[in-house]
């Protein structure tokens, strides 16, 4: 019943041990039944269908899955770790490498307000660098919806954490080609299907673009129809400088937004789900720059939300790392945006017990392109379904203002295994501990991240993984302390209650990481964004996992020290603090290079060619006259490379 390139995706994932039973996996398929199923096979038979849809070849339909082998799974039992694996997996294997640019995500609107207040944000910040606002020119394309991927020219990669991808170079190996006849290497951009291709040609094949996306880069060999559409140019990988675009000032972008919105989302023959505004001024794009999730001068705007009236079926718990229980509510099965929704989070146990969140309750739901939606607004309340003891453990829960936690950190299955899996997820730098090894490692006794870092071959053999695959695990444990890693996200990986990675990178900005440990919570309260009662947990916290911390630590991981601040400021003594610079001409006291390097040390900007914005011109050998006097016509100092280097010295 399996083809011979399903089998192979199961013999690649480790599960063949679970094709015993598939006389019992046929029939359940017949009778949409699995009554005659042990708890044991349900579960072998639920991961070898997700596992085949995750991979785009599907066994049964999603609505049978869910609904009725996934439901009866739930019946079973409620609380099954199986339940809790939501996350979608990419819909193939393969190595990550460091993406040459980091793919940051786009930050989000719904509503012209925040679209309002994000021009003003704009406006403020050119502002502050003497760009005119009146002036500034703002871009707005579609915002496709495909499977985004970067292009650096000779290889493609899929975006990943948007910090590691995988490299998917194949796809244009198979003939894939940018889309418009547009040129390689143009950088970030998305694998995207005609609309008119797909549902004329591929409609009855897929049950949506997405899964025809996911198809097109598998590391298999294409099925016909997916290299038909790559021949025909119908599927293309589309860069978004590429993008056809309305371009204008604030003024006319927020008169007739939602007319600009329409037209330009009609713009292409793909899907595309909103529109992105940017500006492309590039100072000033510069000058505002990026958080650690998006670009500052960058926004989707998503309109034309759905939503629909669902009735929940039950609340089940589940157990975080920290201890935390969180609500998730069962939904009667419905299509919302094209997909099926099945669940969706309440934020709190406190907002369950007030919303009157349990069997029978009506919620509105909407999907903003989230996984697993959250509940907004309740319709109809009922009697809210509270749980009284931790679904992984059964230990008796306790609240802490609107939260349910487990007090059984020592011995919770739910939060030992969280926490392994967290460290590694974090980590980002290795393959093979997800959710599963995991399990299986927990199963067998270890219980903390140094444990498994003292595994050995013949443990890993001992406690079940092939010969290969022991292998492979102990090359990425070596992987992860040898590859360079931000010390931030090293600390964030010990999942420090109150510290995700944006607060470990600003600790770190002002203590060394060892030293966090001997910290108070006077020093923590001095740090800008910490708080006092934050402050208090982070200080209880450290002293709990000190010893963990340092047995781990002392593995010797290949850490990049944050800078600290102060050093930093330093520089803001330096006489080029925030001057513009640019450099010409051949330099004799060394590269232009290593100078330009030094200048952005010292807290200058470096510029590539002059403006009207410039400071200084350090002009090297060989720079012609003209250029000189055109400089000083603009008002800009010009000095040769020794009157710099006096300068930086002084
Ligand atoms: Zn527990």
């Amino acid at each position: 019943m399996f083809s011979s390139s399903q089998q192979e995706i199961i013999k690649k994932a480790n599960l063949n041990h679970l094709l015993v039973d598939h006389a019992l996996f046929e029939q359940a398929i017949q009778s949409k039944s699995c009554s005659h199923l042990s708890d044991h096979s349900l579960l072998g038979f639920l991961q070898i269908t997700n596992l085949l849809y995750r991979s785009g070849e599907p066994l049964i339909s999603d609505s049978l899955y869910d609904q009725v082998f996934l439901s009866a799974l739930k019946t079973r039992n409620p609380v099954h770790p199986f339940l809790s694996t939501v996350e979608p997996e990419p819909a193939f294997s393969g190595k990550t490498v460091k993406l040459p640019v980091k793919m940051l995500s786009t930050e989000k609107a719904y509503d012209l307000e925040s679209i309002k207040k994000w021009v003003a944000r704009i406006e403020k910040a050119a502002l502050e660098i003497d760009i005119d606002s009146g002036n500034l020119i703002y871009r707005m394309t579609p915002k496709l919806d495909g499977y985004a991927a970067y292009d650096d020219g000779s290889h493609l990669y899929t975006r990943g954490d948007g910090r590691k991808g995988t490299d998917i170079t194949r796809v244009f190996e198979r003939g894939l080609v940018v889309g418009d006849n547009g040129e390689r290497g143009q950088g970030a951009g998305e694998i995207v299907i005609s609309q008119a291709y797909f549902k004329e040609k591929l409609a009855t094949h897929f049950e949506n673009a997405r899964n025809f996306q996911a198809s097109i880069i598998k590391e298999k060999e294409l099925e016909e129809h997916a290299l038909t559409a790559i021949k025909a140019q119908a599927a293309v990988f589309f860069p978004f400088s590429q993008l056809p675009d309305w371009r204008g000032l604030a003024k006319e972008l927020l008169s007739t937004f939602s007319e600009k919105v329409e037209k330009v989302s009609s713009l292409v023959d793909y899907d595309v789900d909103g529109v992105v505004i940017e500006i492309i001024e590039p100072t000033l794009k510069k000058h505002l720059g990026a958080t650690r999730h998006h670009h500052r001068w960058q926004i989707a705007y998503k309109s034309n939300l759905e939503s629909a009236e669902v009735k929940v079926l039950n609340v089940i718990s589940q157990t975080s790392r920290s201890g935390r229980v969180n609500p998730v509510a069962e939904l009667e099965p419905t299509r919302l945006s094209g997909a099926l929704i099945g669940r969706a989070t309440a934020h709190h146990y406190g907002m369950v017990r007030e919303m009157g969140i349990g069997a029978g309750t009506v919620i509105e739901l909407t999907r903003s392109g989230m996984v697993i939606p959250k509940i907004e607004r309740v319709i109809v309340a009922r009697q809210p379904q509270i749980p009284d003891t931790c679904p992984s453990c059964g230990h008796s829960l306790i609240w802490d203002n609107d939260y349910l936690y487990c007090p059984n950190s020592a011995h919770c299955s739910a939060q030992i295994e969280n926490s392994m899996e967290y460290f590694f997820k974090t980590l980002a730098n290795v393959d093979g501990f997800g959710r599963k090894t995991i399990e299986k490692l927990h199963t067998a006794g270890v219980i903390s991240v140094y444990q498994i870092y003292q595994l050995t071959q013949l443990q890993l053999e001992e406690i079940g993984f092939g010969e290969k695959t022991a292998q492979n695990l102990l090359g990425q444990l070596l992987r992860s302390r040898t590859e360079a890693i931000e010390d931030w996200r090293f600390l964030g990986a010990f999942g420090i209650y109150r510290m995700g990675l944006g607060n470990c990178e600003r600790l770190l900005q002002y203590h060394y990481l060892p030293e966090i440990f001997s910290l108070n919570e006077d020093d923590i309260i001095d740090i800008e964004g910490f708080a006092e009662k934050t402050a208090e947990v982070i200080v209880e916290y450290l002293v709990t996992i000190r010893k963990d911390f340092f047995q781990i630590y002392d593995l010797g991981f290949n850490l990049i020290t944050t800078p600290l601040l102060a050093d930093q400021q330093e520089n803001q003594v330096s006489p080029i603090w925030s001057k513009q610079i640019v450099f010409t001409g051949t330099m004799q006291h060394g590269k232009r290079d290593e100078m330009k390097k030094q200048a952005k040390q010292l807290g200058a900007k470096v510029a590539a060619s002059v403006t009207g914005k410039t400071d200084y011109l350090v002009a090297g050998d060989q720079v012609g006259e003209a250029k000189i006097t055109a400089a000083r016509e603009k008002g800009i100092t010009v000095l040769t490379e020794e009157e710099y280097l006096q300068l930086i010295a002084s």
